[in-house]
């Protein structure tokens, strides 16, 4: 632990913090996520082993992992730090069609590559576990690999913005647990498309009473749809995402084939203007409710 140095908080999250450290062998900037279980040092141990997968999670659309150990009863997750943040942040009023066309496709190569080469499937696809950096490259984080560390977390977060699928909301309370299939994920890249379009979550807790009948509109109300502006092949995929019947919705290798990410390939994007564009416009619009990232920088040790 001293060979890491404490910067700023970089966010947080229902289970944890995340933090900017400096690995000072190295020299190395990382971002450390600290989650605080309260276990036994065996499933401490078991949790850091089964982590231990990430290391073979090696590619462009992937957030780097550098190693994970555990003090007490936290355990601390280093990977690669992404200095633009997570795209929940950086979509303002809405990204345009061309945009939208390139982080998707970076999500559905990096889902794909999880699900073929390691057989790992997501189970937390949204925006805020979608990290962007300055280079304009876009990467997946959070993915589900400990199935200790899944059963440890409080299943709390049930919260006011939920990117499960219709079939697993059900399927939670029927307490149909291990009906998780990559059609679910495919929902959530959807949901998060539409989010990313809209510059808001689709389903905003405000308009409905209460998390009851946010859930029972995601699952019995139709599909959320882009807002107006977008073309014909965007809203097609959208909607083959969307698909409220699970057995319904492509595969990561239909949806690479679809002409939305098919034309993205030829077509000349400004990732790196885009995103210094979003940083400048996230950083002189903050508002008081995204301050949980404006802590003042920890004191090293
Ligand atoms: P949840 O707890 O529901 O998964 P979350 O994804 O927002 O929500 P965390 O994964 O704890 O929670 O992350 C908190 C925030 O920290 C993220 O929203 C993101 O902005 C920031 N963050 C996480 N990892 C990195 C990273 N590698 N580089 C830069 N920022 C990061
Ligand atoms: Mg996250």
């Amino acid at each position: 632990m001293t060979e890491l140095e404490l910067m700023e908080e970089l966010g947080r999250g229902n289970y944890g913090t995340v933090k900017k450290v400096l690995h000072r062998p190295t020299n190395t900037v990382m971002a450390m996520k600290e989650i605080r279980l309260e276990l036994e040092e065996s499933k401490l141990n078991a949790i850091i082993m089964e982590l231990d997968i990430l290391h073979r999670a090696v590619a462009p659309e992937i957030v780097e992992f550098y190693g994970a150990f555990f003090i007490e009863s936290c355990v601390y997750y280093c990977m690669e730090y992404m200095d633009a943040g997570s795209l929940d942040r950086l979509c303002g009023a809405g990204v345009p069609d061309p945009v939208l066309a390139r982080i998707t496709h970076a999500m559905v190569r990096g889902l794909h590559f999880l699900k073929d080469d390691l057989q790992i499937i997501h189970r937390d696809v949204k925006p805020t576990n979608v990290l962007v950096n300055r280079k304009g490259e876009v990467k997946l984080c959070d993915f589900g690999v400990s199935g200790q560390l899944e059963k440890s977390l409080a299943k709390t977060n049930i919260g006011c913005q939920s990117y499960m699928a219709p079939e697993r909301i059900q399927g939670e309370s029927q307490n149909n647990l291990g009906t998780y299939t990559v059609a679910s994920d495919v929902w959530s890249l959807g949901l998060s498309m539409i989010e990313m379009a809209l510059g808001k979550y689709p389903y905003p807790p405000e308009t409905y009473a209460n998390v009851f009948a946010q859930l029972t509109a995601i699952v019995h109300g139709p599909p959320p749809e882009l807002p107006p502006g977008y073309s014909q092949e965007t809203e097609d995929f959208v909607a083959l995402c969307l698909r409220k019947d699970p057995a319904q919705r492509p595969t990561y290798a239909e949806l690479l084939e679809q002409p939305f990410l098919v034309n993205d390939k030829s077509r000349e994007v400004d990732m790196v203007g885009w995103v210094a564009n979003a940083i400048e416009h996230r950083d002189t619009h903050r508002t008081v409710s995204s301050s949980q990232t404006d802590a003042p920088p920890a004191v090293a040790n």
